[in-house]
């Protein structure tokens, strides 16, 4: 039996991006800590803020936030588990898979759907991304489905974009005695069930993680040859 590993629905996404680097996740997943991993809290707050507003909308109308009805006939929301709450033991590959989704909707039927929240501009074209977000959102649902949340009937990302168009900066009411407001615009990006990948997945990872060494250079990045020469020089 090999030892179990814990890693994050995101963290399984990201095997899930056509650029993944077996190497670069071998050395992150085996070296817990590493520096220059510092992510800007705002984005968080933006997301935990968007997260708060459709849930106390919830509770003061009774229904969903009109943009989120394209989504269907939603009836109310459930709290999102802590991930330690909301996390499965694999037993093919003894990975232990965790997360905390933004949100959880309930259907009119009793089904619920997964959403979660990225402060980001969608574009038309394909976001370079949505491998990794369509992993982590299903990634939710194989949780979900065994951790009280079953069933689960559908997922999406909801984007949210600041608006600072010159019209929208031209608004007195954007300032206000304390400081200014920023509107956003949302975009309802709906994303298939597809539960199935997950086991393709955390087998690719189980594989990588295994290897004794690190894996070669991802071929096209040369960022640890630039680290090789820092080190060579460093060492003179
Ligand atoms: S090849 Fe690039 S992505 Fe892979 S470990 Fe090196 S720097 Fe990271």
């Amino acid at each position: 039996m090999p030892e179990s590993i814990t890693i994050s629905a995101k963290t399984l996404g990201a095997a899930a991006l056509p650029d993944f680097c077996p190497r670069c996740f071998w050395i992150q997943m085996h070296t817990p800590g590493l520096p220059y991993q510092i992510f800007p809290g705002i984005f968080s707050s933006i997301d935990s803020y968007g997260k708060r507003l459709v849930h106390g909308w919830f509770d003061r109308h009774g229904s969903a936030p009109p943009w989120l009805n394209r989504l269907g006939d939603i009836r109310g929301y459930r709290h999102p588990p802590h991930y330690s709450k909301f996390s499965i033991l694999d037993q093919e590959t003894q990975i232990i898979l965790r997360g905390t989704p933004d949100g959880i909707l309930v259907m009119h039927d009793g089904s619920h759907l997964i959403v979660d929240y990225k402060t980001a501009k969608f574009t038309a074209h394909q976001d370079v991304l949505f491998p990794m977000y369509h992993a982590q959102l299903n990634a939710y649902a194989v949780i979900g489905e065994q951790r009280g949340f079953s069933p689960i009937s559908g997922l999406a990302l909801v984007y949210t974009e600041p608006i600072t168009d010159n019209a929208t900066t031209a608004k007195d009411a954007n300032l206000t005695a304390s400081g200014f407001v920023m509107e956003f615009s949302t975009h309802i990006q709906p994303v298939d069930l597809a539960p199935k990948k997950i086991p393709e997945l955390l087998a690719k990872v189980r594989e990588v993680y295994d290897r004794e060494r690190p894996p070669p250079s991802r071929a096209g990045c040369t960022d640890c040859e630039f680290l090789k020469n820092l080190v060579e020089l460093a060492g003179k």
